[in-house]
């Protein structure tokens, strides 16, 4: 016999293109009795949520600290308690960088039942949308989904890059773009090529995407120059120079891109789609 009627779903919410959502997990976000969110997620799938939802965010905001994770998986643990439908909703993948590994340990321990609900990461994402295949038969054999930061919270830098030169592979930095330099140095150091192509595609999926391209000898003054920054991937690889060949979505008109991002919302605004009638 469980203790508590209530479960937590660890869900992704993709990487911010509301059409990159999986139907499982519009279905748990339009059942919620909690719903548990931070900045990554795009913020509108929370208007699929019940007006009697409890919303509770976690992110950052301006001038405070981020609830802590401890604080975090009490409030997933203590809402299932009281036998209610928690959703936790995570950007990307909540199994990659996103931290839902600890939160399911916790739930385990806690007794409390859950699912976890995967996303489209920000690595396929970005690299989908800025024309770039991560594996190809003559450039790439390998993807490596690697963290700039071992823990975001932790300023310092501890995963050693060097391990990742002259792998064979396309490399997917996630959380990378203030440790740029530092990274692109221990490539170099460890021989990678000075002409291997880099790419950075920041808010990869919305409307606001926007990507550079250059090499690992200019990536740096590139991105200084562009005033790209968070949350962007960091793309290092050969078959980043194929980009060109297959890019589609940057080419398209902004506004239209800026309209079709808002057309699962229509509904409950009443806005474009009664217009189109
Ligand atoms: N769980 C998430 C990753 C969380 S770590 C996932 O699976 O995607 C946060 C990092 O993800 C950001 O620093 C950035 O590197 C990357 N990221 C998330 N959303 C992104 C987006 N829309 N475009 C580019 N990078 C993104």
């Amino acid at each position: 016999m469980t203790k508590h009627s209530g479960k937590v779903y660890l869900v992704g919410a993709g990487p911010g293109d509301p059409g990159l959502v999986t139907l499982r997990a519009k279905e748990l976000i339009e059942l919620a009795e909690v719903l548990v969110y931070d900045n990554l997620a795009n913020q509108h799938l929370l208007e699929w949520a019940n007006s009697d939802c409890e919303k509770i965010y976690v992110g950052k905001e301006p001038g405070r600290h981020a609830v802590e994770q401890d604080e975090i998986e009490n409030i997933l643990v203590g809402h299932a308690e009281k036998g209610r439908q928690v959703v936790r909703l995570k950007g990307g993948d909540p199994f990659v960088f996103g931290r839902g590994g600890e939160e399911a340990r916790r739930l385990e321990v806690a007794g409390i039942p859950f699912e976890i609900v995967p996303g489209i990461t920000a690595a396929l994402a970005a690299a989908a949308y800025a024309g770039i295949s991560l594996t190809h038969r003559d450039y790439s054999s390998a993807i490596s989904f690697i963290t700039g930061h071992e823990n975001p919270e932790k300023k310092e830098f501890r995963v050693d890059f060097e391990r990742f030169a002259n792998n064979g592979g396309t490399l997917c930095i996630y959380m990378g773009m203030g440790q740029l330099p530092r990274i692109v140095g221990d490539l170099l150091t460890a021989g990678q090529s000075p002409g291997t192509p880099v790419a950075i595609v920041q808010w990869a999926t919305l409307s606001k995407q926007r990507s550079v391209f250059g090499k690992l000898e200019t990536i740096n003054d590139i991105v200084t120059e562009a005033g790209v920054s968070s949350p962007a991937m960091i793309i290092v690889g050969d078959i980043v120079a194929l980009h060109k060949q297959v890019s589609w979505f940057e080419k398209q008109d902004p506004q239209t891109l800026a309209e079709a991002e808002s057309r699962f919302f229509d509904a409950e605004k009443g806005t474009a789609k009664d217009q189109q009638e």
